[in-house]
């Protein structure tokens, strides 16, 4: 695809919306926001060369991982008209089982306890990029978005009516509202003055597909070992995916195995249940950290995805957070739309965009967090403690019913709706 930057470039007239970050949340964002506003025009910056050819999506977010989606996002990617092209590549939780390694607790989430066909699914983040990728070709030639490859946000002045965003390249920019999606380190962050809480976990997430002997049945496992929490998810074509916590030194050791070695220590860890353990793909480490802004909004500016909170990935809700912010500034840009205000980056509305995600978003650290801390701790009794947790849940299907609710992304959604047709 052409780089397209005259348009923007030369024009006097400010546009609607920038996007810093072409990756996973910003590129979703803009194609949400140009289906749903057939005026709308709008331009994304984006620091990666590697974005622009019709053969690579964005390397940057769209690597080799794999996400789960929870129920809640799969059904708004499906009202986006998304779903539809990537089901195929998806492939449903139908159970989930949980369990502490060399401990009695262990409990299990079934789909069909919550009548649903399926509480989530495992989709490879490339196959998301693709279709991104196609759709958004369509806005770009009928000159409704331009891209800003291989650039970066340099200064910003905002003034009382517009964002004024000056580019590396030295292009300039005017924009109503500007949404900072660049990911856990974004710069842009820091220029438009948002602070910033940052904790290092101190672990790496190994990841990796794992073929298998079997079929995994749509199982996913979570498991608590003594390097911290492992998680295998059903992927299509007889796979898992795999999220393997451990410190930085095992982490290095696993990555560094011979796939014989990696499989045997993985079929160690992970235990039989899951089934037998074949091949092994490409690895990766990511190391871990938790970071969030305490701001989601300031003047003309707005933060999206990772920008605002990047998490622990084991209960993977980094990214259902980000559908949700994408889902929470459609829907205030579309009410604000229909009460007459052009201006999208007016106070109302950045206002009514940090009141609806603060509390998600914390809600979701907190349940993540805790998660991380109670699971990597090997003391006896922590492992006593979660124990008898996992138990409960077998015993209490109010309980368990909340923890589903909370993987499902059910609530946040519900809340949201009525949280933002209120303001
Ligand atoms: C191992 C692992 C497993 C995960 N599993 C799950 C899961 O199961 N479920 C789930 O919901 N989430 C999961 N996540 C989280 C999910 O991957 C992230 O939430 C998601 O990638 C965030 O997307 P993003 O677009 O906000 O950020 P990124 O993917 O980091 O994209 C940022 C984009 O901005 C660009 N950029 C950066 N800096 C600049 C700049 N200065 N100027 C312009 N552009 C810039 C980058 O090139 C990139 O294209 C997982 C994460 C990891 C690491």
């Amino acid at each position: 695809m052409q780089q397209d930057r005259s348009s923007a470039q030369t024009t006097t007239d400010p546009l609607d919306l920038v996007i810093a970050g072409g990756g996973m949340a910003g590129s979703m964002l803009a194609y949400v926001l140009l289906s749903q506003n057939p005026a709308l025009k709008l331009a994304i910056v984006e620091q990666s060369s590697e974005l622009g050819t019709d053969e690579q999506p964005s390397k940057a977010s769209f690597d080799s991982r794999s996400i789960a989606l929870a129920h809640g996002s799969v059904e708004l990617l499906q009202q986006w008209g998304l779903w539809q092209a990537l089901h195929q590549s998806g492939c449903a939780i139908k159970h989930i089982h949980i369990s502490d390694r060399g401990h009695f607790g262990k409990t299990y989430l079934n789909a069909a306890d919550h009548q649903l066909s399926a509480l989530g699914q495992v989709i490879e983040v490339e196959a998301i990029g693709e279709v991104l990728w196609q759709k958004l070709k369509i806005f770009t030639a009928q000159g409704r978005l331009s891209w800003f490859y291989n650039d970066a946000i340099s200064a910003l002045n905002p003034t009382a009516e517009l964002q004024h965003i000056s580019l590396r390249s030295g292009a300039q920019l005017q924009s109503k509202l500007l949404v900072i999606a660049e990911g856990g380190l974004s710069p842009s962050r820091s220029l438009a003055g948002f602070e910033l809480k940052s904790e290092d976990y101190q672990q790496h997430a190994l990841i990796a597909n794992i073929g298998l002997s079997d079929s995994h049945q749509h199982k996913a496992f979570e498991r608590f070992t003594p390097t911290g929490p492992l998680a295998l998810l059903p992927l299509t074509r007889q796979r898992y995916s795999l999220v393997w916590t451990l410190n930085p030194e095992q982490a290095e050791h696993h990555l560094n195995q011979p796939d014989h070695e990696f499989l045997a220590a993985l079929q160690q860890a992970a235990g039989h249940r899951a089934g037998v353990f074949k091949t092994v793909g490409q690895r990766v480490v990511y190391p871990l950290s938790l970071k969030r802004a305490t701001e989601a909004a300031r003047h003309r500016t707005v933060l999206l995805g990772n920008s605002l909170h990047n998490l622990h990935p084991i209960a993977g809700q980094g990214f259902n957070l980000a559908v949700r912010d994408i889902f929470s500034l459609s829907l205030l840009l579309q009410k604000h739309q229909a009460d007459t205000y052009t201006d999208w980056g007016c106070y109302a509305l950045t206002k009514a965009y940090q009141q609806a995600r603060l509390p998600d978003m914390q809600q979701v650290i907190l349940y993540t967090d805790s998660l991380v801390r109670l699971f990597s701790n090997s003391s006896r009794l922590m492992a006593l403690g979660r124990n008898t947790g996992l138990f409960a849940l077998n015993l209490c299907p109010d309980l368990k019913q909340a923890v589903a609710n909370q993987a499902m992304g059910l609530n946040s959604i519900r809340q949201l709706k009525a949280l933002l047709t209120r303001a």
